[in-house]
């Protein structure tokens, strides 16, 4: 049986915060608990939920950042959690990551060409006037001119910046790249440039995107399939047009509520998501979501639903089904 390029399998990821009190036992935060997906070749999954649900952890998971409490994340049918740091820092090169704030992730010190180049000479691809050449095509790739390779990153935009932050994650030449709110902090119109030039890239390049986002309207634009998060486990994941026109998760419903009309064809919730997010130290038992759900059974509080298939591939964790 063919595999996924990217295979992630019960993944779970605790981390430890002090007790108050003398010989207390620390308390744990389940960022991520339980969580499997596959990615493949050329892909776009969008991994979308609310501040605080564990997705960008399970992106420093895949990356090999930290190392999961349980579980895992086969790539290219090796498992990442099991390699040593020699086989992290080569597998780098395969999988790449965008952040947020591109201002944040490039070195202030540093030109933008030297930033693009800097990737080429770590992994040994190009050095001297090859090099250079390299990073004139890479800079061109993601629509900027030669001559920005000179700028530092205060004297570029932030669709500049991000757009720098894409030509250093494609210069090695992943297999997938790791989006972290990649147009979050971006003006909704660069938004729209940078979301549409990522999509370009990956029809000529054929990498596949994790993208990580609280923006649904972002999520439907770039996904082929969505998983959307709550409180450290995937509630929902299916094909885009499964999740936008016909969800199923009384959480993917309430958020889709709460932003403008997405799809002609969505009967709207009628009460939109409301509350905070229960703590993930001592997440509430039975689903999750149930002390927020207005469609909450008396089973909700007691069993946890299990992710199921409800017909084409459309998974959904609820006793509603
Ligand atoms: Fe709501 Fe129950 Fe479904 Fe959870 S399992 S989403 S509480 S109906």
């Amino acid at each position: 049986m063919q595999r996924s390029m990217l295979e992630i399998k019960n993944l779970k990821k605790y981390f430890p915060v002090k007790g108050s009190g003398f010989l207390r036992p620390r308390a744990l935060v389940k960022a991520v608990d339980g969580v499997s997906f596959t990615l493949d070749k050329g892909e776009t999954l969008g991994l979308v939920g609310e501040s605080g649900c564990g997705k960008s952890t399970v992106g420093r998971l895949i990356l090999g950042l930290i190392r999961p409490t349980e579980g895992e994340i086969y790539f290219q049918g090796r498992n990442i959690p099991g390699m040593d740091r020699e086989e992290i820092r080569r597998m780098r090169r395969d999988i790449q990551l965008v952040f947020q704030d591109p201002y944040g992730s490039l070195d202030p010190r540093m030109k933008a060409g030297d930033i693009v180049g800097e990737a080429l000479e770590i992994h040994r691809i190009a050095k001297g006037k090859d090099k250079e050449k390299r990073v004139e095509e890479l800079l061109e790739l993601v629509g900027l001119k030669p001559q920005y390779k000179a700028r530092y990153p205060h004297q570029l935009s932030g669709g500049q910046r991000q757009r720098i932050a894409i030509a250093r994650a494609l210069a090695v030449g992943p297999r997938l790249i790791v989006c972290d709110e990649p147009v979050s902090s971006l003006d909704v119109s660069v938004q729209a440039q940078v979301i549409d030039l990522m999509q370009e890239l990956q029809q000529r390049l054929g990498q596949a995107y994790l993208f990580i986002s609280h923006d649904l309207g972002v999520i439907r634009h770039i996904s082929d399939r969505v998983a959307v998060m709550y409180l450290g486990r995937i509630v929902e994941l299916a094909r885009r047009d499964q999740v936008f026109d016909r969800p199923a998760h009384p959480y993917t419903r309430a958020m889709l509520a709460a932003v403008p009309v997405l799809s002609p064809h969505l009967k709207k919730e009628r009460v939109p998501l409301e509350g905070e997010v229960p703590n993930a130290i001592n997440p509430p038992g039975g689903c999750r979501f149930h002390t927020r759900c207005v469609h909450a059974l008396p089973v909700c509080s007691e069993v946890e639903p299990a992710l199921s298939d409800l017909g084409g591939g459309h998974l959904c964790a609820c006793h509603l089904f």
